[in-house]
């Protein structure tokens, strides 16, 4: 039937349209929660899970086999597998062993011991994984929810990334839609998303304020906005602030309230704290008063009780936000909106004291932890050519200088912070000492004048030139930085005529042989991702049949003889018996056999039941009765009155 109707249609037109349209997502990969968005009938919606739920924690636990677990599973399992359990995995993107961000914080982690560029996780398995693999875990798994969905593979996506996130980071988040075999169509700061979720787009102009509290980072963006080009103007925050300190806050209220001591506590009985203390908080959200218990006399939280404990840790964005604006070179007074983004905002409190602070009553009217994700879905669509909006012109500014070391450690800045991209550059550089015949280049990030206070992007040489006086080589070095704010950078030497290759050798990231095998690692698994899925729809199709054959040999079992039943019980039980032992195929195998089996026995049911239903005519008789009832209603005439 469906197929008939899908024929009528211009085949040609309409299925080009369906291949576009509602094809490409947004994805947020967030620090706490990951989601996908597409959009769908012109507006941008989330896509649930199979449970309908939008949000995916970020959480990704390994095991000895079998393929990691992605999502709320792994984040309950955290306490019990620590080593295996990466959580917040987007504090490690872009950064390598020895980097402040991996040493200074305390984890549970067992880092892989050396100074390479990637910093790597030793999990069970046992396995090394980059930041970049433990990312793909979360896309991919969004990206099989966007499938499903969707009804069919993805054009491609698009990634929001926090906008002070530097070259390797963004690279890395790249590298891991790659892996988890996704088109990135575009990286996107994620303010930039939320005010594009907003509608800001051509038409609107301004400077704008997104606050971003998260679970555990906060970021405050200022835009601004001219021409469709998203300027940001300054970026600040806390990468050690956000929701969770607000379950802490209320654990050690709850623990106050009920007389136990937190430092007595057991691990599992802290965590179990800090999970209820979350649960309470959510409530307090839309609730003014929460039992602690069911039992009313065991207590209650009430809103303003926890207002008063947060207070302090809400006051401690207050710094940041009016850093940005300083940096931004205005006042709140030349603001033209505030955008709330991420689950913490919230919590009234929060948005009473973003009110305050700016002196405006924020944009909030989209869910805060939703908005990033379906901005990118809106720059998706339009990237796919999908929506009716393709006049839009979307431009991002890349978020700090690119340079190239000089002599001595200073840096010598080739594009300028908060160029619009794509964009490039061309420096003529030239040699320093008699008779030098190459060239060495390291590509700086950063705003200061030192290369040791940049950040190392690559470092590459460039050789194979003549001999010749100190001055008199002329070295053109090309720095391009495509849409997404990724950087190539050429060099080539003049005078000679000559053009040297170069090749750059990036000190962060992978190399393609890198993504290759982590590619043909995540195929490894893709089969076995398809093998439990067959594995367990077999499983529930095996189970439904057992149930209803075990019901009907109740209720029928009299119309089987003695050796029919133990033929059919006897096949029942080896299909139980393949259920237990978990291979796909012997289940099939043993569902059909059983189908077939019982075919005589269903037959005899249903003609009892008919029978039943008729007051004991054969069914022959009945058929025979709507013969005739339907040649008398042919008789009557269609209309079948008189
Ligand atoms: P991230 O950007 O870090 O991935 P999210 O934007 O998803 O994080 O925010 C997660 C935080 O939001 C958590 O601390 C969570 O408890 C909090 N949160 C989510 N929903 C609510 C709510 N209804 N009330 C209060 N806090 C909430
Ligand atoms: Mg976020």
């Amino acid at each position: 039937m469906a197929d008939a109707l899908y024929d009528i249609a211009e085949p040609g037109e309409s299925k080009a349209k369906e291949a576009c349209a509602g094809r490409a997502v947004g994805i947020d990969l967030g620090t706490t929660n990951s989601l996908v968005a597409a959009v769908r009938d012109a507006s941008p919606v989330s896509l649930p899970d199979a449970e309908g739920r939008m949000l995916l924690p970020s959480a990704v636990r390994y095991r000895a086999d079998g393929a990691p677990i992605v999502g709320r599973e792994a984040l309950a399992a955290a306490a019990l597998y620590p080593h295996d359990t990466i959580v917040s995995v987007k504090r490690f993107m872009g950064r390598g062993p020895k980097d402040a961000e991996t040493t200074r914080r305390f984890t549970p982690y067992r880092f892989v011991e050396g100074d390479g560029p990637v910093v790597k996780f030793a999990v069970a398995g046992p396995r090394e994984v980059t930041p970049m693999e433990v990312s793909a875990e979360i896309l991919r798994a969004l990206k099989v929810r966007a499938e499903v969905a969707l009804g069919g593979p993805l054009e491609g996506a698009v990634i929001t990334v926090p906008a002070y996130f530097d070259d390797a980071q963004r690279q890395a988040t790249r590298d891991a839609g790659r892996i988890a075999g996704l088109e990135v169509l575009r990286l996107l700061n994620e303010p930039t998303a939320a005010a594009l979720a907003y509608g800001l787009d051509k038409k609107s102009e301004g400077m704008f304020a997104v606050y971003d509290l998260g679970g555990g980072t906060f970021d405050i963006s200022i835009l601004k906005l001219t021409g469709g080009v998203f300027e940001v103007k300054s970026t600040g925050g806390d990468t050690a602030l956000g929701g969770d300190d607000f379950d802490r806050a209320l654990a050690e209220l709850i623990v106050a309230k009920t007389g136990g001591d937190a430092a007595t506590m057991s691990a599992s009985a802290q965590r179990a704290l800090l999970d209820q203390a979350r649960a309470i908080k959510h409530q307090l959200t839309t609730e003014e008063t929460v039992l602690l218990d069911t039992r009313p006399e065991s207590g209650s939280v009430t809103r303003a009780e926890f207002e008063a404990a947060i207070l302090p840790i809400v006051a401690r964005t207050a710094a940041a936000c009016k850093r940005a604006m300083k940096d931004a070179g205005i006042d709140r007074g030349q603001l033209d909106g505030v955008i709330l983004v991420g689950g913490a905002t919230r919590v009234p409190a929060v948005r009473a004291f973003v009110e305050e602070l700016f002196g405006h009553e924020p944009l909030a009217d989209i869910d805060p932890d939703q908005v990033v994700a379906l901005g990118a879905a809106v720059q998706a669509d339009l990237l796919a050519g999908g929506g009716p909006r393709e006049d839009v012109l979307l431009l991002d500014v890349i978020p700090l200088s690119l340079g190239l070391e000089l002599m001595g450690g200073v840096v010598e800045k080739i594009i300028p912070r908060n160029s619009t991209i794509p964009t490039g550059a061309k420096q003529t550089f030239t040699t320093y000492a008699d008779k030098q015949t190459g060239f060495d280049l390291h590509v700086v990030q950063g705003e200061r004048e030192t290369v040791n206070e940049c950040r190392s992007l690559a470092r590459f040489q460039l050789k194979g030139i003549p001999p010749m006086a100190a001055g008199m080589a002329r070295l053109e070095v090309t720095f391009l930085v495509d849409a997404d704010g990724i950087l190539r950078v050429m060099a080539r030497e003049q005078t000679t005529g000559q053009e040297s290759s170069v090749e750059v050798k990036p000190s962060y990231g992978l190399t393609e042989e890198q993504i290759e095998q982590m590619l043909f690692d995540s195929y490894e698994y893709a089969e076995e991702d398809l093998t439990a899925r067959l594995l367990a729809e077999a499983r529930v199709e095996a189970e439904r049949i057992l149930a209803a054959l075990a019901g009907a040999l109740v209720s029928d079992g009299r119309l089987l003889s003695a050796e029919e039943r133990t033929a059919i019980e006897g096949t029942m039980a080896g299909l139980a018996e393949a259920v237990k032992a978990g291979d796909h195929h012997a289940i099939r195998k043993r569902t059909s056999e059983l189908d077939l089996q019982t075919k005589p026995f269903a037959e005899r049911r249903m003609n009892e039941g008919i029978n039943r239903a008729i007051g004991g005519h054969q069914v022959d008789e009945i058929g025979d009765r709507v013969e005739h009832a339907k040649g008398t209603a042919a008789h009557e005439g269609p209309g079948g009155g008189h």
